[in-house]
């Protein structure tokens, strides 16, 4: 969008790390608010800021996958109630930003926080324990990360960049004073041999990856993240029977968790320990959802065992050290007390620019950051234009689209609703694929919205190659019940079989090599 020619590349699947992982909250951070008037900390209340002022844009640009949610912090004394109650007066204050979408795009607003007494709190919970004194609502955003990110990749693509998945870096072709002129690229799908990429620019936008790559570049860079591993767990949502999430304001270690709404069910996370291994998926383990159902069982009415957890997954924060390992902000160099904000730094010796830390909230700023950097060192003058600019699928979008696609299509409601709310103004395109070949107008699961159609979409139109990256990324099904996806697994591998040429040999290798990785969630969540 400022007249550069760009190639993406992604070693994997578009948000196949930490993306796909987090709470999914656009959001200023509370806690950090918090921190910044105990400390008296301006890096935070910065933070905060930057995070307020882009829950807007996020929400604007593609109001069909971000939307505002109600949060319920649960309190036992009144003392409590003030406390919190008047933290979120100063949050609403400093949200400040009023959201501009159309009428007929967003439900809610962001209203401002309410104290409520318990009935009302009750009301709004219903599983939530009798043994309250009362709560505080308040608002922030809430979005689906994976398909966020592949709006953005489908955005970035139809604006003219390159973009490919499954392409690895594994290496730089190097001038002789060490400038980098070329990456070498694998493809991780097929076989093929390595080849080069050249290019003006190096951007590096790895995330808890960063230092591997700044370190592939110039081998003399101290490395600057610290990588943080947190997880979340699905539970039923019944649990709650509640269309707003909770806020468990303080665990047994000092942190905040999360109980949220989405896809019908429920999402408890998440954690915060350090994570050496990044080689290794970050998993969800034993210890971690025994700690995160002690730690919901004091606000639910209902006694929560092992057996309701459907699902869960583990991702790894980017957090952001200063140089040379000189802790500032933490004295006790725990993750949870490091900074989230973003840094662009550019290594003189290779020319890598490197993006670094950040949250999802401030995704547009940091890419904006990054590439005024890259801007300034190719001499480009052109402004960032990505404030107002709609992602794919938010164009022709609105709240009632759902009744227009029943109207035309006459698929059953919740299918209707579930295209609407991932495709947006592109799930017409969806719908009339299924329309025309009744096979494909079938749902994958009885209990579940989705449709086979929506497997031959993602290979056609969203770039899925493996059975993870449509039900991982595409419809989150292995997010939310790795029972389901277990059943899916055959039925995506002949969809996507016919569409990738692949034999049937080939189907049933890649499905049991899914379904094995499956069962290993399965096992380790069961020594719970
Ligand atoms: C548990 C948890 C909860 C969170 N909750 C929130 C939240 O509620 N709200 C919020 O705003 N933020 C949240 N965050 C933070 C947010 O998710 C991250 O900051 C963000 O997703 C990081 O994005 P990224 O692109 O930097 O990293 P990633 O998403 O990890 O992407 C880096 C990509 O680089 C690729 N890569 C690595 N090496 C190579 C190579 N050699 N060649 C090519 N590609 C390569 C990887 O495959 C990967 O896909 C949370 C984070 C975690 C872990």
């Amino acid at each position: 969008m400022r007249g550069l020619k760009v190639a993406l590349i992604e070693k994997t699947d578009f948000a196949a790390e930490t993306s796909s992982r987090s709470t999914k909250l656009v959001h200023g951070g509370v806690r950090y608010l918090e921190q910044a008037f105990k400390n008296l900390d301006f890096a935070q209340l910065r933070q905060v800021r930057h995070g307020l002022a882009e829950r807007r844009f996020v929400l604007q640009n593609a109001p069909h996958l971000a939307h505002p949610l109600g949060l319920i912090t649960p309190v036992f004394s009144w003392w409590e109630g003030l406390y919190i109650s008047s933290g979120l007066k100063l949050y609403d204050w400093f949200s400040g930003h009023r959201l501009q979408v159309p009428d007929n795009q967003v439900a809610n607003r962001f209203p401002p926080s309410r104290w409520l007494n318990k009935r009302e709190a009750l009301e709004m919970m219903p599983g939530l324990s009798p043994n309250i004194h009362s709560a505080v609502l308040y608002y922030d955003g809430q979005m689906d990360d994976a398909r966020y990110c592949l709006a953005l990749i489908q955005s970035a693509a139809e604006a003219g960049a390159v973009v490919v998945n499954h392409l690895e870096v594994n290496g730089f072709q190097k001038n002789d004073k060490g400038h980098l002129v070329a990456a070498i690229v694998k493809n991780q799908v097929e076989n093929s041999p390595a080849f080069e990429l050249k290019a003006k620019q190096f951007l590096n936008c790895t995330g808890p990856y960063a230092d591997a790559i700044r370190q592939m570049a110039n081998p003399s860079l101290t490395p600057r993240i610290r990588a943080s591993k947190g997880v979340h767990l699905v539970l039923p949502q019944a649990v709650f029977n509640s269309d707003k999430a909770m806020l468990i304001p303080k665990t047994r270690d000092g942190r905040m968790v999360f109980v949220l709404p989405f896809e019908g069910s429920l999402l408890l996370g998440t954690t915060d320990e350090p994570y050496l291994d990044l080689e290794k998926e970050p998993v969800l383990e034993a210890d971690e959802v025994r700690f995160l159902l002690e730690t919901l069982q004091p606000f639910v009415s209902t006694k929560i065992g092992k057996e309701q957890v459907k699902a869960g997954f583990g991702g790894i924060r980017p957090l952001l050290q200063p140089p040379n390992n000189q802790i500032t902000v933490s004295t006790n160099h725990q993750t949870k007390s490091l900074l989230r904000d973003h840094e662009v730094e550019r290594d003189p010796i290779s020319g890598l620019i490197s993006l670094l830390g950040g949250k999802w909230t401030t995704y547009r700023l940091m890419a904006r950051d990054a590439v005024d950097t890259v801007c300034g060192v190719l001499d480009v003058s052109a402004d960032c234009q990505t404030e107002n600019h709609r992602l794919v699928g938010a164009e022709k979008y609105e709240l009632d689209l759902w009744k227009k696609i029943r109207a035309e299509f006459s698929f059953d409601e919740d299918i209707c609703q579930h295209l609407a709310s991932k495709y947006g103004g592109r799930a017409t395109v969806l719908a009339a694929l299924a329309a025309g070949n009744y096979e494909l107008a079938e749902r994958i699961l009885p209990n579940f919205p989705f449709l086979k159609a929506e497997i031959v979409y993602a290979v056609q139109e969203e770039m899925a190659l493996t059975i993870r990256d449509f039900l991982a990324r595409r419809i989150r099904l292995e997010f939310l019940d790795w029972e389901a996806a277990r059943q899916a697994a055959p039925v995506v591998a002949k969809w996507m079989g016919k569409a990738l040429a692949w034999s049937e040999t080939e189907q049933t290798k890649r499905t049991e090599e899914y379904v094995a990785l499956l069962d290993s969630f399965l096992k380790i969540s069961k020594k719970a």
